[in-house]
């Protein structure tokens, strides 16, 4: 369940100081999708245990004066129309300005959840402030310091109650369908032509954002003795550089930069590829900070599994990491070489794959040797071609007449007498595939219909090993 939480207000009363806080510069994306995203930087946002997606609408201070007010209301427009819920921020020691009253007249026009939020109140210098926000009208506002970090507990409570409420909703209505489309056999499962490319995978490249010839940043991961470190010393030899840190990038994080055919990897550090003592190795435990660090630094991650084990919580819990971050994965069994009965072994552990990781079906997998350097090259073909699934992108003609065939076959039911209907469908951005319906109704669209919608568009445009994110919206 991803729930968007819009940031709107006035230019400078810190609103990127609360994204960047929430979400980490490093993550912050700019999305130049024309006529999706105008302006807006959206991310994974957190506090505590909540994620949710964030939406930041500052970016207008470069419009020229005379449209700024224009724009201003476009972007809070459209802020509403996707946002779950909306935090109106105001600086606190400034007060409340004309262009926060203004803000205030469009936010409450909105049928949405407003929640004012008042920043920069860091000491009784805002307290006069604080009460001026209440002639806002939008109730009692939660005292901020984006910049210090302070009122975060009271944002964790917002976020976490519109959580609570959209999953409620989802549940109406939604047991009866959940049952029928749960028994959709694959036979079933609509034949669309979409005009799918030659190589069938209806894969275009992404504009602009996807360059075969940059540099491509890599995760391994893995359980401690997996054969990480082993794989990483094969990969880039003796000469083996730790270079870092890189500008931008925590000094925890290491790169060690390594050619292959051409290209540079960059091989993203966990702490188990350091050099650790003997002593260190047996008391090692999987370190999930550690591997969320390198994932979240990574736009490829390689989830290395011993062949000789099979799959176990800590695997499932890493794989769910990367697909939680939006990162694309391939899986490599690890020493291959010691498998006996080599054609039994992938048989199961693809089974094993499509039972516990239905969220990302297909995901490649590759037998390897690190430790005798065998199929290293199958390993980093299979990294390139998720890469550029990653970077996909599909046309929206495509992507409509794919909606149109999957509705027909499939409608979304009736909810409380009346039909939900899935008005247009757009890709959002890459990296990973997201994709945006607009709906009738988006709140009543049951769980398990989205999840049709998903299954359907992995296997039509064969996105197989990368995250899919949905988004469906209401209006349009
Ligand atoms: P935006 O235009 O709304 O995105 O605002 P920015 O995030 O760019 O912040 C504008 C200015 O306010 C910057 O100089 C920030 O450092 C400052 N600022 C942001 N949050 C706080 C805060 O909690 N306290 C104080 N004192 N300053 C803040
Ligand atoms: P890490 O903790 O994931 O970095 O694992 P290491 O690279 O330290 O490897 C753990 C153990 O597995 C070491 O004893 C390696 O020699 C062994 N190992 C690693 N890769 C292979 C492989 O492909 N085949 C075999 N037989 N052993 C391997």
């Amino acid at each position: 369940m991803s729930v968007s939480v819009a940031i709107v207000g006035r230019p400078n009363v810190g609103k990127s100081t609360l994204f960047n806080r929430l979400v980490g510069k490093k993550l912050a994306l700019v999305d130049d999708s024309p006529g999706v995203t105008r302006d807006r930087r959206e991310g994974t946002g957190r506090i505590g245990d909540l994620t949710f997606n964030l939406i930041d609408t500052a970016g207008y201070e470069d419009a020229d004066d005379g449209s700024l007010e224009a724009r201003m209301r476009q972007q809070t427009e459209e802020a509403i129309r996707v946002a779950d819920v909306i935090l109106f921020m105001i600086d606190a020691r400034a007060g409340v300005t004309p262009m926060d009253e203004h803000f205030g007249r469009l936010l409450r026009k909105a049928d949405k959840k407003v929640t004012l939020v008042a920043n920069k109140y860091e000491g009784q210098l805002a307290d006069e402030g604080l009460y001026e926000a209440f002639k806002l009208g939008f109730g009692e506002p939660i005292a901020l310091s984006a910049e210090h970090g302070m009122g975060l507990a009271d944002l964790y409570n917002i976020v976490a109650t519109t959580i609570e409420e959209a999953e409620e909703n989802l549940k109406e209505g939604e047991a009866e369908f959940e049952a029928a489309v749960a028994n959709l056999d694959e036979s079933m499962m609509p034949e669309i032509n979409v005009d799918l490319e030659e190589d069938g995978k209806g894969v275009e490249d992404g504009k602009g954002t996807y360059d075969p010839n940059r540099f491509l940043n890599v995760a391994i991961v893995g359980r401690p003795n997996a054969g990480k470190s082993t794989l990483i010393n094969k990969m880039v030899g003796a000469e083996r550089v730790l270079t870092g840190p890189e500008a931008g990038i925590t000094r925890d994080a290491i790169m060690v930069p390594w050619e292959w055919q051409g290209r540079t990897i960059n091989l993203v550090d966990t702490a188990g590829i350091r050099k650790k003592s003997k002593v260190q190795q047996k008391l090692e435990k999987l370190s999930v900070a550690d591997a969320l660090r390198s994932i979240q630094y990574a736009e490829i991650v390689v989830l290395m599994l011993d062949a000789t084990i099979p799959f176990e919580k800590q695997d499932l819990q890493l794989a769910d990491l990367v697909e939680r971050e939006g990162r694309a994965i391939v899986i490599a069994l690890n020493k291959w070489d010691l498998v006996k009965d080599k054609q039994g072994q992938l048989k199961d552990m693809k089974e094993a794959c499509e039972r516990l990781l239905p969220q990302l079906k297909g995901v490649p997998l590759v037998t390897l040797s690190g430790l005798r350097g065998k199929n290293i090259d199958r390993l980093m073909e299979a990294v390139l071609k998720v890469e550029k699934t990653w970077n996909s992108r599909i046309s929206t003609a495509r992507l409509n007449r794919w909606l149109t065939g999957m509705t027909e076959s499939h409608p979304p039911p009736a909810v409380s007498g009346r039909r939900i209907k899935l008005r247009y469908m757009t890709q959002a951005k890459t990296r990973p595939p997201s994709f945006i319906i607009f709906c009738s109704r988006p709140d009543a669209l049951p769980k398990s219909y989205e999840r049709y919608l998903v299954k359907g568009l992995r296997e039509t445009f064969g996105l197989e090993g990368v995250p899919i994110r949905l988004w469906i919206r209401g209006g349009q």
